[in-house]
């Protein structure tokens, strides 16, 4: 089973791991959301691998990621399965239950599709990018969230991971999946602090590269592709900008993230300065080059 890709421009990195491993078939993919961070480097891996069953917390969306994903799966006979919560997986003796989405949160990061996989005495729990209110929708429906390793919601974001879901899934190790260097700052130094409050080992994608975590049904261990000397549990340095240094221009461009934004947003001030473009013109020709626009200006 896959769940989620990266961007699109990691597609490449997908299709070469799968490759390195020699997975040829996936029984199961699972996009998490549509989301260019998490559907775009799909199209990558079913460039390698072929599916049983795909999944994705919607089965339109107007995107040229999304597009890519449902093409590639259209060329194996495949279509986009929306998961019922509650559907229960079967893959090789391990068993993974869809928890959520449950309902229909009206943004697309807490119609995350969650899922709990289960190997003998081993838990893991996969959460996308749900935030606040799909925890509390997860917490209220009762489900068993016990799990020994959580893949920490939204990249470690401020409105992700509450104390309450924590107390609940009490995880031994946490897996936080971020950039380096990223335009947002994630993760943020609140998320960090209650997994250090609660003693749970901590290994992050910007710090310790590829992370493979892996159980025996009778216990788990952890192998990263690099060590570092930073501490986990502290949230990267914000550097912040003045806006008022910014050019004129109609947008701001990463060249990295391949996000762009309004030239006041948020994020701009915290981008390093070699991945900015300052934009002039048309909405739609970046989108058309494959630019993805910012969730939180929606420029
Ligand atoms: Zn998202
Ligand atoms: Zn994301």
């Amino acid at each position: 089973m896959m769940i989620d890709g990266g961007s699109s421009y990691d597609s490449d990195l997908a299709y070469a791991y799968l490759k390195k491993l020699e997975i040829t078939h996936l029984k199961y993919m699972v996009a998490t959301h549509p989301d260019d961070d998490h559907i775009g480097g799909l199209s990558g891996a079913l460039r390698y691998a072929s599916v049983e069953r795909a999944f994705c917390s919607v089965d339109t969306y107007d995107s040229i990621p999304f597009e890519n994903y449902r093409k590639a799966l259209e060329k194996q006979g495949v279509s986009i399965e929306i998961p019922d919560p509650d559907e229960h997986l079967t893959l090789g003796s391990a068993e993974v239950t869809v928890l959520a989405p449950l309902e229909d949160l009206e943004e697309i990061n807490n119609n995350s599709i969650v899922i709990r996989v289960t190997y003998g005495n081993n838990s893991f729990l996969f959460t996308g990018d749900a935030e606040f209110s799909e925890e509390s929708s997860i917490l209220g429906s009762g489900q068993e969230i016990k799990s020994d390793v959580l893949k920490v919601g939204h990249h470690g974001s401020e409105y992700s991971t509450s104390s309450t879901f924590i107390d609940a899934v009490k995880p031994s190790i946490a897996v936080i999946s971020c950039g380096k260097d990223n335009d947002y700052g994630f993760p943020k130094q609140r998320v960090l602090d209650l997994l250090a409050k609660n003693e749970i080992a901590l290994y992050r994608t910007d710090l310790h590269g590829d992370i493979i975590v892996s159980s025996d049904g009778e216990s788990i261990s952890v192998s990263v592709e690099k060590e570092t000397d930073n501490d986990p549990f502290t949230a990267p340095e914000e550097k912040i900008m003045d806006p008022s240094t910014i050019p004129d221009c109609d947008y701001v461009v990463n060249k990295s993230s391949r996000k762009f934004h309004k030239p006041d947003c948020e994020a701009v001030g915290k981008m390093k300065e070699n991945n900015r473009w300052y934009y002039q013109g048309d909405r739609q020709a970046l989108i058309e080059d494959g630019y993805e626009p910012c969730h939180m200006c929606n420029p």
